[in-house]
């Protein structure tokens, strides 16, 4: 692990908040500046929240089986993806790896911290191309980016496929399972105790329905999670995240009963799609989202707009000739959008 993480990371002395310095509970706290009079909102908003969400971590190490130090949560799993350069990159000198089509953040990540990316595209079943990646590989490769389920393809990365880069790559092989909820394959969370350079991230921005709180989740060795610590911004979770994670991390059955309902949603979907004249593919899904190849599909994607339906045009985007991803709705939303699909006459 030491031979991957940059110099300069190393060498750093992190921030050390006055939540960092003082832990326990006191009556009174006079070490932070904060505003002693209180605030306009209830709660402790005039203190700065736990620099490390304990609390939370708490809550979620039941739900996942990974122990409080296995775990770092930050502004979503864009921030993640972001400290994972900076903590592992040289900027101008290493690469990360990624398989297009994929999840657009790997590369502006990558791009922000000027750290290049070596794309390898996926093959036409959407799966990895062992022989290209292997060759790819070199000392400067320090990052790997596997998206299972896969955004926007849907599909879920064949198991040995990964297994053969985790047994065979000594850089870190980050595994962003943001739809794994909606998959029938297994999380990699089990193995994280087999490989001390596996980093998985998940979110509560889907199946838990909480895009707009920004709490994404990653979990790898301690090693690694110290040093997102140490890089991350002293408070990146904020208060009113944190509280209400805490409740909404407490309806596991809502989210169980709602992902059961997008998964029959989405065969039902998919299903309509196939019956439309112009669907030329639906791709298997494992995701909330359906990949659908269709003819004259940016054309479909302004009929819709029009009729005030707005799907994802991915129609210039490598290996997605065509293809518009579509999110499940809900039972309504989705007759109404096959509804719509129905009255569209090709050119
Ligand atoms: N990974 C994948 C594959 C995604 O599709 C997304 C968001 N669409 C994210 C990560 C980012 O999730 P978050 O809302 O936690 O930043």
């Amino acid at each position: 692990m030491d031979s991957l993480v940059r110099d300069n990371i190393k060498k750093m002395t992190a921030y050390s908040s006055a939540r960092h310095e003082f832990t326990g509970s006191a009556s009174i706290y006079l070490d932070a500046n904060e505003n002693s009079f209180g605030s306009p909102l209830p709660d402790n908003f005039n203190r700065y929240p736990d620099p490390l969400q304990i609390e939370v971590k708490e809550k979620l190490s039941k739900i996942k089986g990974v122990p409080v130090p296995n775990i770092f949560l930050g502004n979503g799993s864009d921030e993640a993806i972001d400290l994972l350069y900076r903590v592992f990159c040289v900027p101008g000198r290493d690469h990360a790896l990624i398989f297009p089509p994929t999840y657009g953040m790997y590369e502006v990540c990558a791009e922000m911290n000027d750290v290049k990316v070596k794309k390898i595209n996926l093959n036409k079943a959407y799966q990895l191309d062992i022989d290209a990646i292997e060759s790819a590989i070199d000392p400067f490769t320090k990052l790997i980016f596997i998206c299972s389920p896969n955004n926007p393809t849907g599909n879920s990365i064949d198991r040995e496929d990964v297994e053969v880069i985790l047994n065979n790559f000594n850089g870190i092989v980050v595994i962003d399972e943001a739809y794994i909820n909606y998959s029938r394959q297994k999380t990699f969370i089990t193995e994280l105790t087999e490989y001390p350079n596996l980093v998985i991230m998940q979110t509560l921005s889907k199946a838990w329905g909480l895009a707009g709180l920004r709490l994404g989740m990653a979990f790898a060795s301690k090693p690694i999670i110290d040093l997102m610590n140490k890089v991350k911004y002293p408070y990146n979770v904020n208060t009113a995240t944190q509280l209400l994670a805490l409740e909404a991390l407490d309806n596991i059955d809502w989210v169980n009963e709602h992902i059961a309902t997008t998964v029959v949603e989405r065969e039902k979907l998919k299903n309509d799609l196939l019956n439309l004249s112009f669907t030329e593919n639906v791709f298997p899904s494992d995701a909330n989202f359906i990949l659908v190849k269709m003819k004259q599909a940016r054309n479909i994607y302004e009929k819709l707009c029009e009729n005030g339906i707005i799907v994802r045009d991915r129609s210039k985007v490598v290996l997605c000739d065509d293809c518009l991803r579509i999110t499940v709705g809900t039972p309504e939303e989705n007759t109404q959008l096959t509804e719509s699909l129905k009255t569209y006459k090709l050119n």
